[in-house]
């Protein structure tokens, strides 16, 4: 089955997050095991009651020095291809969105390029090799839930089913070897005040007041954050973005409460969690002057950023074997969740991330069928 094939049957199983995967993870379950490999199911029920499942197909390693060495603790992995099954919802109104459909090159459909091409790339790369040649193990691995917060890969790390020395995490690279990548954080910041009639100011606090300065507290941190830098990145620093706000009930209501959405996005090398110690600190210092200020801080996402070694040899042959030389994503990955699996990981894949999640979202057939030989090749120069 040539590429392009599977990925048409790939985007015609709809695997939006709010839905279970089941339908994915058995069509990728049957290609794999068609190729032999040993295929293990991790399931979860998620909040909404559907089933979750992250697979992963490893090969059976002959060498029996490899064999026994492994036997005491848990399988090592050399290289490790990732790919998230779910895609982000679409518009109705695309009536082709599961219908993968071509132009000018371009395959179109959700998920066609974020990140069924690479799922599509690493199914057609081992049905290339001969697998049972192989010395060293081999492992696919299927997860849920990435566009909802790499909840799959997360739950992949806490049943820990093996350990990976490399691992490429498909998402839309244009190609481009992405050795690092920023953490992702998220904060809800209630801020509480008093309710009282407009026209007497005086008998209440307003919520809204008292967020606007906490927020004009947390524009400076963003501003004082940035002697930390890290070379890689455009922007060099940290971000910080309030990016909702809600607050107050009436136009002649003094505001009683008022809710806001914080994010940051870490460089290497920061502790995820400095900002919110910052922004903790600006609280207890605001307190100091209005003694009854109040509010609450939930921290809901710690996404750690991630950094790969530009002279690790995974980066080295991705950069070499795609003629582009590797950079960093400010986007979240599972990346980090495949660090903690021990491995040295880089995220690559096939398709832009900026037509990733929109109505007529592609990926160019060229950039499709170079993905598949370059898996080949990783698989053959690390595995054999
Ligand atoms: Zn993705």
């Amino acid at each position: 089955m040539t590429v392009e094939q599977t990925l048409a049957e790939l985007v015609a199983i709809d695997s939006v997050s709010s839905r279970s995967n089941a339908a994915m993870i058995a069509y990728v379950r049957q290609r794999c095991e068609s190729r032999g490999l040993l295929v293990h199911e991790y399931p979860h029920i998620d909040a909404h009651g559907e089933t979750k499942i992250n697979l992963v197909a490893q090969t059976s390693v002959r060498d029996p020095a490899v064999e026994t060495s492994q036997a005491e603790s848990c399988a090592t992995v050399e290289l490790a291809l990732v790919g998230h099954t779910d895609t982000v919802p679409y518009d109705p109104a695309w009536t082709d969105a599961l219908r993968l459909s071509e132009q000018d090159g371009k395959l179109f459909g959700r998920g066609a390029c974020d990140t069924k091409a690479f799922i599509a790339a690493a199914l057609t790369a081992i049905e290339s090799v001969d697998l049972a040649k192989l010395k060293k193990r081999l492992a696919l691995v299927f997860t849920s839930d990435e566009e909802i917060g790499c909840l799959g890969a997360k739950r992949l790390v806490a049943a820990r089913p093996f350990s990976a020395r490399y691992a490429i995490v498909g998402e839309p690279t244009s190609l481009q070897p992405m050795r690092a990548g920023k953490g992702y954080c998220l904060a809800e910041i209630t801020v509480h005040g008093r309710e009282a009639h407009s026209a007497y100011p005086n008998l209440g606090v307003s919520a809204i007041t008292r967020a606007a300065r906490l927020i004009s507290a947390i524009e400076d941190i963003a501003e004082e954050i940035r002697i930390d830098l890290h070379d890689a990145f455009d922007p060099p620093y940290t971000t910080l973005n309030v990016g909702l706000i809600n607050g107050g009930t009436a136009k002649n209501v003094v505001a009683g409460q008022c809710r806001f959405t914080l994010e940051w996005r870490t460089i290497p090398g920061q502790a995820t969690d400095r900002v919110l110690n910052e922004v903790r600190k600006v609280i207890g210092e605001i307190s100091g002057t209005d003694h009854d200020f109040s509010c609450d801080v939930d921290a809901g996402r710690f996404d750690e950023s991630f950094e790969t070694s530009a002279s690790s040899e995974l980066v080295q042959f991705l950069e070499q074997a795609s003629a582009r030389s590797s950079g960093t994503v400010a986007f979240g990955t599972e990346a980090p969740s495949l660090i903690a699996l021990g491995a040295e990981a880089v995220v690559f894949g096939p398709g832009d991330i900026r037509v990733a999640h929109r109505t007529g979202e592609f990926v160019p057939i060229e950039e499709l069928n170079q993905s598949v030989q370059i898996l080949l090749r990783a698989i053959e120069r690390f595995c054999r």
